[in-house]
Formats: C-alpha cells, structure tokens, sequence
C-alpha cells in the first residue's frame, strides 16, 4: 500500500519550538525503529558525534541523550552535576533561568539566584565578585538565548568569569544551540544543553547534553532521580554504542538525524545563523514600520525570537490578533515578561525571507484596532 501523504500544514510556526520542520524531517518518521537494534544504536551514535563537533572542535566533549522536553535535559544536568556538598548560583533574567532556580529547590540542591532583571542581561564583574565573596558556589547556570525576551546574554564574558573562579560552568543553550555560532570549549562550559525542537529543527521528544568528559566522569552516584541521571544515561550510551537506557522516541531520533543533515546542507550553523538574522532583521524593520515596538534594544536582540510591547490602543486585543493572524497562515506566541504585556514572534525552524514578507503583510492586515 503506498503511504499517504503527509497533510499539508495548516500554519507555519512562529515559535521557539516546537516549530515549523521540513517534508524532509517528517518524512523519515513514517517508519518504524527498535530501540535496540545495531542499526538505531548506530544513528543515535552518529548523532552524538555530531553534536559533539558542532559544539566544539576541542576535544574532550561527549554528549548524551536524554528522553523528555528541553527542561528534562537542564533537571538532568543540574541534578546530576551538583554534588550535595556544592552550591549553585544561577544568573536569571527571564523564565527560563528562574526555572533552573527552581529546580535546585525542588531537589534541595543549594542555590542563590542573582537576577538581573528581564530586561537587563547578566553581568559578568558581579558574577565574578558573587564568586569571590562566596567560596561555597561550585557551579554557576546560565541561559544563552533566554526566551522569554530574545535576548542574547553575554555568556563567554561569564564564563571567563565562572572559569577564573575555578568552577564549573553550565549553559541552558536550549534555543540558540545549532543556530547561534557559540564554541563550547571557548566560552568555558562543562555543560551545555539543548533540545531537539529547536535551532537543528527536529521534533520534540528529547534533550541533550554536551559536556566536558572529565566533569560527567565525576558525576556518578550525584544524581537526585534514576531517569534523570545524566551519568548512567550516558554510561550506558556509551558501554552499549548508543544505546538509551529506557524507551527511546525512536521516530524523533530519526527525524532528528535528517534535521542534522538538512542543516549540514545548509551550510552549517553559520548559514542558518544568517538565514535567522535575515528573517529578524526583516521582522524588526518590517514591525516596527507597522507601528510595533521591539521590547529590547537592537543590541541585547537575538535572531532566535522577538519581543514586542502590545499595541497601545485599548482596543487591541491578544487573542483576537492571533486569532486573524492564524487564519491567515501564522502562529505568533503570546508574551513571557512578567511586568509589561508583550507578544512573540520566532524566526527559527523551516522559516525564511519570503515567509517573514507574508507574514508582515498578514499582520498589516490584523490589525484591527486601527
Ligand atoms: C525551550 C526552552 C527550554 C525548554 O523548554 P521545554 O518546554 O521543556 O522544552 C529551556 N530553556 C530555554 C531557554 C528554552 O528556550
């Protein structure tokens, strides 16, 4: 019997993940895999080593996989990684880093939160006075892109900071990883995390974690939860050549390993790096001729997702303006910031120039409180 086709998309996704993926990545998931079969056991380990040399080209490096959204990936390296005699500090200016916060507390790891505010990026001097003053931090967290905003934070100035303090450096690089250049070995990170619904543009199912081989070797026995332990899931990975230690979402591993060769036939993270800069910078330009005000200034912005302030006229309303818009062929994403009411709009996934174009003209269209 021949396949069917797969149904056309009603809408493309403007969102961080999960976003708008290729015929070529959902086309792979129309088969079946077992999981511990040779021949899924060896893609899982050519996923790895690709991950690994998109991270860096310094050796060291290994990276694992693990089952679950993003978050599981940044529950499992922090719980694993903070041994109970350690403390970690966490830099947050968005959700994103608060709910690493939130993960030390819920495992009763030690942890201070320094936060900078959603507007303002960390600063890599206090983290480095913070790091003087209390002996007793071990690891410092970060995010890179912090979603809630779009804002890129300065991560390699914190971690010549994090590093010259001698500690261990982790980096919640879920929505830059594969889209933003960002060498891991340079910026002094042991861990750095990502998801498979992001900037490789995949599908959702797991996480991973690239870290430094001689950080993850000390970790055994630190984890907090048996399905969350980065260690044994990663012992076990490599013992057996790339087998998981639980059920793994074979169809997603797949689509994933396809996301990986589209995006090497791209051209690299550099020209996906381009590719999202041209649709941000059209979107920013484009929005801000429509009347729309970005959140952040030009240079705190990522190419990953924009921020904008709600239209000021009363008469403006969310849900009536996504509504239009998703008639129309777009999916926006509601605003994260706590203290003004703002809107999102992504520019990563299977999204380019001429979609940014239509878009503005859709939005052009909605806006029905002029
Ligand atoms: C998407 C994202 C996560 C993970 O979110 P999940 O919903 O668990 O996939 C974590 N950190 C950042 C910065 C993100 O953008």
């Amino acid at each position: 019997m021949a396949s069917p086709e797969p149904p056309a998309n009603p809408y493309l996704l403007l969102t961080p993940g999960p976003l708008t993926t290729t015929a070529g990545v959902k086309a792979v998931m129309m088969r079946d895999w077992c999981t511990w079969d040779e021949d899924y056991n060896r893609l899982v380990q050519a996923i790895r080593g690709e991950l690994t040399a998109l991270a860096t080209a310094e050796p060291g490096y290994t990276t694992v996989l693990i089952q679950g959204s993003g978050t599981f990936g940044v529950e499992a390296a922090v719980t694993t990684a903070v041994p109970d005699t350690g403390k970690l500090l966490v830099l947050a200016n968005g959700a994103y880093g608060r709910r690493i916060g939130q993960i030390a507390e819920r495992s009763r790891i030690p942890f201070r939160v320094v936060d900078s505010g959603e507007l303002c990026p960390p600063d890599p001097d206090e983290t480095a006075a913070v790091l003087r003053e209390d002996p007793s931090i071990t690891h410092v967290a970060v995010v890179h892109c912090e979603t809630t905003t779009g804002m890129l934070n300065p991560v390699a100035a914190i971690g010549r900071a994090v590093k010259s303090g001698g500690r261990c450096f982790i980096v919640d690089a879920m929505s830059s990883f594969g889209g933003i250049p960002l060498d891991a070995a340079a910026i002094g990170a042991d861990y750095l995390i990502s998801s498979a619904n992001k900037c490789i543009q995949g599908v959702p199912g797991f996480a991973f974690v690239v870290a430094r081989r001689q950080e993850l070797e000390k970790t055994r026995g630190r984890a907090r939860s048996l399905s969350l332990d980065l260690y044994d899931q990663w012992a076990t990975m490599e013992a057996h050549q790339g087998k998981w230690r639980f059920t793994s979402p074979t169809h997603v591993v797949r689509a994933f390993f396809q996301a990986l060769q589209e995006l090497k036939a791209e051209g690299g993270i550099g020209a996906r790096h381009a590719r999202y800069r041209e649709n941000h910078r059209l979107l920013a330009d484009g929005m801000q001729a429509l009347g729309f005000e970005p959140l952040l200034p030009a240079a705190l912005r990522s190419p990953i997702i924009t921020a904008f302030h709600r239209p000021a006229d009363p008469a403006y309303d969310f849900r009536d303006f996504y509504d239009r818009l998703k008639t129309q062929g777009f999916v926006i994403y509601p605003g994260k910031v706590t203290e003004r009411e703002t809107f999102r709009i992504g520019t990563i996934g299977d999204v380019h120039p001429a979609d940014i174009r239509r878009l503005l003209q859709a939005v052009a269209d909605s806006m029905f409180w002029r």
